[in-house]
């Protein structure tokens, strides 16, 4: 089923369905997309890539990975292979949706898709209220959870500002394969019911040497992963990108940076590249 969000610039309201969360989400990408399409040039990315190492992250003054993700709207067709992949790789029931393709209008630019993952934010406000500690950020700059802590209260759900998490209210189905795994914060299986869940930029396959599995899902190549420190992203087809200039030549804008979340993801428009 599609989701359609119309993000009329006059009023922000138009359309909004009534969920509170996705509400506050739409009205973010409304804000990104009608007024506040935000170029990052070279030297902000780099800024950016600064304070986000020098945060300390899990302890370790030298985090040195700092994992992008660039979408290219342009690209995307709203297939949602993205979705099913990501599914597919986390035992995830079809209404679990880590990666949701939005539909958005923004009433300037017409119609186009807009998948969402998780923003891996610099400074996550899903991390912040967390009252346990189960929600932290790893050596490599992730934000994952540790459900062996999770106390089920959803404070991160409501501080995610772009509705990435889910919450598991009912025992999951569970298969063998899924019920296979030792679990561990990076590769959170067995699912278990009570807990917050969300993206985790595909951490395992990492070590393994693969781009994550909505990455690799992704038949018009739209999506790109890398390191910021090595100044590329890939994607499904195998097109490497300098990521800094890519950011730069393309009005890149992520989204509700007004917030000072430092999302990961980057956005590249559908049209007015080079405005
Ligand atoms: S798989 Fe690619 S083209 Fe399809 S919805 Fe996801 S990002 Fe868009
Ligand atoms: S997008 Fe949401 S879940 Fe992901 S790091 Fe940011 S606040 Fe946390």
């Amino acid at each position: 089923m599609d989701e359609r969000i119309s993000t009329d610039a006059s009023n922000g309201n138009e359309g909004e369905p009534t969920d509170p969360q996705r509400r506050r989400f739409i009205k973010g990408v409304g804000i990104a997309a009608a007024t506040g399409v935000i170029s990052l040039t070279a030297g902000q990315l780099l800024a950016e890539g600064a304070a986000r190492a020098s945060q300390g992250l899990d302890g370790k003054e030298d985090a040195r990975l700092q994992y992008a993700m660039v979408i290219d709207l342009a690209k995307c067709d709203g297939c949602k292979k993205c979705t099913k992949a990501c599914q597919k790789e986390h035992f995830l029931a079809e209404d679990q949706e880590w990666i949701k393709v939005y539909k958005v209008d923004d009433g300037i630019s017409g119609e186009y898709n807009l998948p969402r993952p998780c923003m891996m934010c610099a400074n996550p406000p899903c991390r912040n209220v967390c009252p346990t500690g189960a929600t932290f950020v790893n050596s490599d700059g992730l934000t994952l959870i540790n459900h062996d802590k999770c106390i089920g209260c959803r404070f991160c759900l409501a501080a995610c500002p772009y509705s990435a998490r889910t919450f598991t209210w009912k025992e999951p189905e569970h298969t063998p394969e899924e019920l296979a795994h030792t679990y561990s914060p990076e590769m959170p299986l067995p699912h278990r019911r009570g807990v917050a869940e969300k993206c985790m930029f595909c951490v395992h396959r990492r070590k393994e040497g693969k781009l994550p599995a909505c990455v690799e899902g992704c038949p018009m190549g739209a999506i790109y992963f890398g390191d910021a420190a090595e100044n590329a992203v890939t994607n499904s087809k195998g097109q490497t990108l300098p990521l800094r200039e890519t950011l730069a030549d393309n009005a890149a804008y992520r989204l509700r940076d007004h917030l000072g979340t430092g999302p990961s993801v980057f956005y590249l428009p559908q049209r007015g590249r080079r405005a």
